[in-house]
Formats: structure tokens, sequence, C-alpha cells
């Protein structure tokens, strides 16, 4: 705590009281520290896929190249890595426009049972990889939002895909929309591996994952769920969280139907 005081006169010059500001420092402080952590966390998920294209590069002039089977190997590591980067660079960025309030939001009249089915649509084929039930259930034939659809479209996949790639092959995922009073609220369900109790709570924050080697396995930057919440939060909506490990995960977003 930053305490300053100076004393207050009145017109005659005498002191009549006094001014006294109170800082709470430790939020600065918690703001510094944050700050200092996403940088080390920025330079060290760019960092590893740079490491890995300098390595593979170098055995290809060494010598690698002349082994074709081996030079395709080595340029498929590469592209993937570069493709690492491209990803989190991406979301980097979106991130930062959101920060800075320099998106571009088309907001519309804007079918959200449309939305939520055009998602599963795209995302089917992973799931079918994975061999896992994807069903998704709605007693609405419409529900009219006011939103961005492309933005909430993207919220969607990545929810969808993380409920894909947290749950193990032959599992299942339930997906509904449902209109509460002026909500529209939507539920993306799994029976996957769950999330330990003490992460539920930091799962939004940038870079948080609860296995990074997993996550990093599956192709996560770790930026998706900080992603999804900026932009559910941008349209007056929530997004949360309920889950239990070794049984399954619950989202659940609500999104006002009044822009
Ligand atoms: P990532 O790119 O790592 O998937 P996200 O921000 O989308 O990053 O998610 C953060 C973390 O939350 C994930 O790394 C994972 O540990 C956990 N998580 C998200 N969705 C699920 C889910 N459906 N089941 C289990 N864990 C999940």
């Amino acid at each position: 705590l930053h305490v300053n005081y100076a004393p207050f006169k009145d017109e005659k010059g005498e002191k009549s009281g006094i001014v006294m500001v109170i800082q709470d420092i430790t939020e600065g402080q918690k703001l510094d520290n944050m700050r200092k952590e996403f940088v080390a966390n920025v330079s060290h998920e760019l960092k590893t896929p740079l490491t890995s294209i300098k390595s593979y590069t170098e055995t290809l002039l060494d010598g690698a190249l002349e082994q074709r089977d081996v030079a395709t190997h080595f340029l498929n590591v590469v592209k993937s890595e570069a493709d690492r980067m491209d990803r989190l660079v991406r979301d980097l960025l979106q991130l930062s426009r959101l920060d800075y309030q320099r998106v571009n939001w088309k907001n519309k009249e804007t079918d959200l049972v449309k939305i939520i089915e055009d998602s599963v649509l795209k995302i089917s084929i992973n799931a079918k990889n994975k061999k896992q039930k994807l069903n998704f259930k709605t007693f609405e034939k419409s529900i009219i939002g006011f939103a961005d659809p492309d933005k909430i479209e993207q919220v969607m996949i990545n929810v969808l895909s993380n409920a894909i790639k947290y749950t193990p092959e032959g599992g299942s995922i339930n997906v509904a929309v449902e209109k509460e009073e002026n909500t529209g609220v939507f539920r993306i369900i799994d029976n996957g591996m769950g999330i330990p109790e003490k992460d539920i709570p930091r799962l939004f924050e940038r870079f948080y994952r609860v296995d990074k080697a997993r996550s990093r396995e599956l192709g996560g930057t770790g930026l998706g769920l900080s992603i999804a919440q900026q932009i559910i939060k941008a349209h007056g909506g929530t997004i949360n969280i309920r889950s239990k490990e070794g049984e399954g995960t619950e989202v659940m977003m609500r999104l006002p139907l009044k822009g």
C-alpha cells in the first residue's frame, strides 16, 4: 500500500484538513508480474518450434538432403513446426486486437442455431477420426441474436475441438442450444478426461494448460479459451466451465439475444 498526503488549506490559507491518496500497489505489481510471465511464455512458445526448425534444416544442409525419404520427413517436421508458430502468432495478434478494441465487429441479426449447427458439421470429421459420437440437439428452429457470426463460430469451433481433443477415442460429445428468456444458451458436454478442480479457475488465463505437453502435442497454443472468453464478453455474454477429473467437462455459454 502506498500512502501520500498533503494538508488542505481553505480560502484564508489555513489548514482545514488533509488530502490523502491511498494506492494499492499490489494490483500494479500483480499486473507487472503477469506481463513478465506473458513475455516469458511467448518467448518460450516461439523458441521451441524455432529450435526444431533450425536443427532439422542444419541436418538437411549437412547431407540429409541426399536421401529423399529422410529429406521429405524432415521437411514435413519443419512445415508443421512453422504451422505451430503461425497459429501462435495469429492467436497473439487476435488477442492484441481484442485488448486494444481494434476488432472490426460485424454484428448483425444472426441465427445462433445455424451457427452451432454449422460448427458441429465442420468439426464432425475430427470426432469421426477419433470414433467419437458427436450429437447435436435443440428444440428451437431458430434463435435470433445480435452477434458477429464468424466470431461466434470461431468460439464454438474452439470449444468443440477442445471437447474432441481432450476426450479419448470412442467417447461422446453432446451439444445443445436453448432459449432461456432473453438468452441463447449453448452447452458442449464431453465425457473425456475432465479437469482437476484446482485448475478450473485458471483455464481462461493466457497460456494456462492443465497438461502443457499434451496440449502442445495436440497442436494447442493455450490461448483458445482466453480468446473465446474475450469474444463472448464483447457480446455481453458469459462462458463457464464445470468439470470432474476423469468424468468429463461441460462448457456453457450464454449470449444475450438483444444487442
Ligand atoms: P489449448 O490450446 O491448450 O487447448 P485452451 O485455452 O483452448 O488451450 O484450453 C486451455 C486448457 O484447458 C487446455 O490445455 C486443457 O488442459 C483444458 N481444457 C479445455 N477444454 C477441455 C476439455 N473439454 N476437457 C478437458 N480439458 C480441457
